[in-house]
């Protein structure tokens, strides 16, 4: 069985939903196929629950009429026979019947969720009819059967699998079954997500609970490229990955992948193959246990980031300073990304900083502190990168007029990070793609 997912620009334009449609048949075998919303649908959801967390009834209206036109638009164009534009407008209404009666009542925090999870029920609703009126046998496989996450937001793969199991030997006269990108249920049972960008998520989680044979993400680009296409000119496909590259890359920026993408498949070794719904002819990129021993592979930039330097007298020969550092952001469940220390003062990077006030008080216990945001992680993905001679003087080099702010090597094989001011990415992403890779 074969995953399949297609992200919100794959599914856009009615146009390409009806290419999707004959890529998914000509694919040999049962495939789940996913589906994001379409694209530029969760960004105008998100608007919309803003204005009315805000009880800016009017701003939400007004976002709600135009997303509306949208959808009658797409309709009118994705479905031929008039008995289907039908079901289109009724499907259309539906939705937006249901985003009218949520803006009306009392908004909260769980109605904001209920409507983000919108986008992907509706793609998927009108891509399971476009299937019908072309004849094609399809099933709609509604995730919020069986996509959940505990209390600490963490996907529950065994129980995913055992709910996926029955379902699938029932179906087993269908080769098609369309299922939604991003949604979940919560410990509490209610509506969730898998955060933005999540769809990929989704189907890493399904590829791993029925163990498939793979698990294809298609986008708008021939795969992971060596450097941000948004940022630098030149940039070039990959051919191929390990799951530890490419979960580095994911995490660290490449937004071609939620970060999150890679670890269900490579802790059940399914394969995943990033490819171009634009360009079906073209490789793109396969991730799996294998990958190439090549060098430098590729290098991604995470923004948003904030170092926190702890400098304490204190640490001089003291053992279980770093435990109790470590003990703060763990009490503010707040990962590290980066960590780099000296006799008398460790420095570490978080990238989420809802807890920082708080963190930044109990540290202050420790000894002084200096906080920089605005920091952008550079991260430079590779195979083996300690036994190559030379690699760090290459960076360096690159890098010789980039005030550079701290550096991680050796934590594994595969990465060197360093942290630069925002304002300096472009220029470093750039430096380092003449550097190392001559573009
Ligand atoms: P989808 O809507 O299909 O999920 P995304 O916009 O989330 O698509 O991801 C694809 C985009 O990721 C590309 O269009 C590209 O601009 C961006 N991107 C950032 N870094 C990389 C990279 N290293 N390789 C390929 N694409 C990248
Ligand atoms: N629609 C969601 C988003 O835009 C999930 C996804 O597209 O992967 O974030
Ligand atoms: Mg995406």
């Amino acid at each position: 069985m074969l995953v399949v997912k297609f992200g919100g620009t794959s599914v856009g334009k009615p146009e390409r939903m009806k290419k999707i449609a004959s890529l998914v048949q000509d694919m040999p075998g049962k495939k789940i196929v996913v589906l994001s919303a379409l694209s530029g649908t969760t960004n105008a959801l998100v608007r919309i629950g803003d204005h009315l967390m805000a009880q800016q009834h009017t701003g939400a209206n007004n976002e709600i009429n135009e997303l509306e036109k949208h959808y009658m638009q797409f309709i009118n164009e994705l479905y031929t026979s008039e008995s289907y534009k039908a079901i289109g407008e009724e499907i259309v209404s539906r939705y937006f019947s249901l985003f009218r009666l949520l803006a009306a009542g009392k908004f909260d925090d769980r109605s904001y969720r209920e409507l983000l999870a919108q986008g992907e029920l509706i793609s998927t609703e009108l891509f399971y009819h476009h299937l019908h009126e072309i004849k094609v046998s399809a099933r709609l496989l509604p995730a919020l059967h069986f996509m959940s996450i505990d209390e600490n937001q963490e996907p529950e793969l065994e129980k995913i699998s055992e709910r996926l199991k029955p379902i699938l030997e029932t179906l087993t006269t269908i080769d098609i079954l369309v299922t939604q990108g991003y949604i979940c249920r919560n410990h509490r049972n209610e509506i969730d997500n898998l955060k933005r960008g999540g769809s990929d998520y989704t189907a890493s989680l399904i590829g791993a609970a029925i163990k498939a044979e793979e698990i294809q993400i298609w986008t708008d680009i021939d795969g992971m490229h060596n450097n941000d296409p948004r940022i630098v000119k030149k940039t070039i496909p990959i051919a191929e990955l390990t799951f530890d590259e490419a979960s580095e890359l994911a995490y660290f920026g490449a937004k071609i992948l939620h970060p999150s993408t890679i670890v269900p498949a490579q802790k059940f070794h399914v394969p995943v193959r990033l490819k171009n719904t634009m360009d079906e002819k073209a490789a793109g990129t396969i991730i799996s246990d294998k990958g190439s021993r090549a060098q430098i592979k590729a290098i991604a930039a995470k923004d948003g980031i904030t170092a926190i330097k702890i400098k304490s007298s204190r640490m001089l020969l003291a053992y279980g300073f770093l435990r109790k550092v470590f003990e703060v952001f763990e009490r503010y469940k707040t990962p590290i990304d980066m960590i780099s220390t000296s006799e008398v003062a460790v420095s570490v990077t978080i990238d989420e900083n809802k807890q920082l006030d708080k963190i930044l008080e109990e540290l202050r216990t420790f000894g002084t502190i200096e906080v920089d945001d605005n920091q952008s992680i550079i991260c430079i993905v590779g195979n083996m990168l300690s036994e190559k001679e030379g690699v760090l003087k290459e960076v360096f080099q690159s890098l010789a007029n980039i005030p550079i702010r701290m550096v991680s090597y050796g934590g594994s094989p595969n990465n060197i990070s360093i942290l630069v001011s925002t304002k300096q990415k472009e220029a470093a992403l750039n430096l380092l793609n003449e550097g190392l890779f001559k573009l």
